[in-house]
């Protein structure tokens, strides 16, 4: 048993000053049972807890931390950084720099403006695209996550799906009228709609390689097609890679399977750990914001120094070590590693892995088959457009998961074990089926074996 004495005093304390005693549900641990462990640093691969006990990180702040915790690099700029002061509201050279890296790196940016969030990031994207286009209406996908937008969160995935509010008590009817949701990866869905109300559509919010509601990647034709009819439609196509960006891909996932949408959400990586998030795109769009435009979003502390600097430092310390290939491939031996093991352990999985993020989904045939058709009906508040492909009487799960409904039939309870069979064996996964493991330059292949060697204990006990 894992020793969780100063965590557990700390958590209870927490839980008197802070709601659920922590400032973002995902790290309630709500989703496996238990308490959390407190951390109290981060070195490298590993992340050490209040009690002593120490964790090879998958989760990497549930993204940020590609190139591990602490790095030399990024705790030098910030320092260096830091000593010159935090904040100004006024221009600094730094976010030139940040700004020209992004945009010779992602072929979707043409300008870029920086804020503090990727909610405020993604929220800023789609008041641009409604007062670009003049329109009113938004689709998204159902298991997508866009941070907590009130318009967008409706089946929004991981936090709130883990949590069973997927949609939030607080977000108006008015709030979400104009929010279509669809099934990710439903082509059909997507064809009728626009034919149905095409121009009325202001622009369509993509994660083109989801990651909130565990791995699921975007098929090609799936995005090819988004970006065909809302071309042809005149709607802003925005690519949600607040994620992805530096994980699916180097220039993100629009890069890797070029498609170019016509504006991009950042954060995560791009902020190497301190809170960033950006906005980005053709600059013909981009311009139409205040003050070059009219479109209203400000922020005191965006383009924060610190910020740019970690970013910086962490963009081009990737960039220069050229670690892309080798932490995809890190990434499918732990993938594969995982997969036999269960395999081996008759435990029915299935694994999803592009670039650095990987999602391990246990599956439960029976329980899929029942989901299935709840999760077909009307989500409150927003319309839901049925999918002409797939029926209605829930025989079509393949074990593949492609979408929200074959990720919300996995098996919790199983993974819930499976994630505290490996915390105790010193492997931090995240504590919900429905986010994405993710690998970082510090982790070694003697981990990742060591990792599926403890996993293989753990698939034993399970069975
Ligand atoms: C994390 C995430 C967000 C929200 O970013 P925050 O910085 O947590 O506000 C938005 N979109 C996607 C795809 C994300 O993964």
């Amino acid at each position: 048993m894992l020793n969780q004495e100063k965590s557990k005093a700390i958590f209870s304390e927490a839980r008197k000053l802070m709601p659920g005693g922590v400032n973002s549900p995902a790290r309630s641990f709500g989703a496996v049972g238990g308490q959390p462990i407190v951390i109290a640093r981060g070195q490298g691969a590993y992340l050490h807890d209040v009690d002593g006990n120490q964790y090879l990180d998958y989760v990497q702040s549930w993204g940020p931390m590609i190139l591990g915790h602490a790095h030399p690099a990024v705790v030098a700029a910030v320092e260096n950084a830091l000593r010159n002061g935090t904040s100004f509201g006024a221009p600094t050279e730094i976010e030139n720099e940040l700004a020209r890296l992004l945009i010779s790196q992602i072929p979707a940016v043409e300008k870029i403006r920086f804020v503090n969030s990727g909610t405020e990031a993604v929220m800023s994207a789609i008041r641009l695209a409604r007062g670009y286009t003049k329109r009113n209406k938004i689709v998204k996908f159902i298991g997508n996550y866009h941070g907590h937008v009130d318009s967008l969160l409706v089946a929004a995935g991981s936090s709130a799906a883990t949590l069973g509010v997927p949609n939030s008590p607080g977000v108006t009817p008015g709030a979400v009228q104009d929010t279509i949701l669809l099934q990710y990866n439903d082509v059909d869905a997507l064809i009728k709609v626009f034919e149905e109300s095409g121009k009325e559509i202001a622009g369509v919010i993509v994660e083109p390689v989801a990651g909130n509601m565990g791995c699921v990647v975007g098929s090609s034709n799936f995005l090819y097609e988004l970006r065909h009819l809302t071309q042809d439609n005149g709607a802003v196509l925005i690519f949600d890679e607040v994620m992805s960006c530096f994980r699916a891909g180097k220039g993100g996932a629009g890069q890797r399977f070029s498609i170019t949408p016509d504006l991009i959400t950042l954060g995560k990586v791009i902020g190497g750990g301190l809170p960033v998030g950006a906005y980005g795109g053709k600059a013909e769009i981009m311009d139409h914001i205040l003050p070059s435009g009219k479109i209203f979003q400000a922020g005191t502390l965006s383009g924060n120094p610190l910020a740019m600097a970690a970013g910086l430092a962490t963009i081009n310390t990737l960039l220069e070590s050229q670690c892309f290939n080798m932490l995809e491939r890190k990434m499918a031996l732990l993938a594969e590693g995982l997969e036999d093991e269960a395999r081996t352990a008759r435990i029915p999985v299935y694994v999803e892995h592009i670039g650095s993020m990987m999602t391990l989904f246990f599956l439960d045939m029976e329980k899929s088959k029942i989901l299935a058709q709840v999760l077909e009906t009307t989500v409150s508040g927003s319309k839901v457009v049925r999918s002409t492909a797939t029926s209605s009487s829930g025989n079509s799960y393949s074990g593949k998961i492609t979408d929200w409904r074959s990720a919300s039939v996995c098996d919790t309870d199983r993974y819930a074990k499976f994630f505290w069979g490996m915390l105790e064996r010193g492997f931090y996964f995240p504590c919900s089926q429905f986010e994405a493991f993710f690998m970082s330059t510090e982790i070694t292949e003697a981990e990742i074996q060591k990792t599926i060697y403890a996993a293989r204990d753990v698939f034993a006990m399970l069975c």
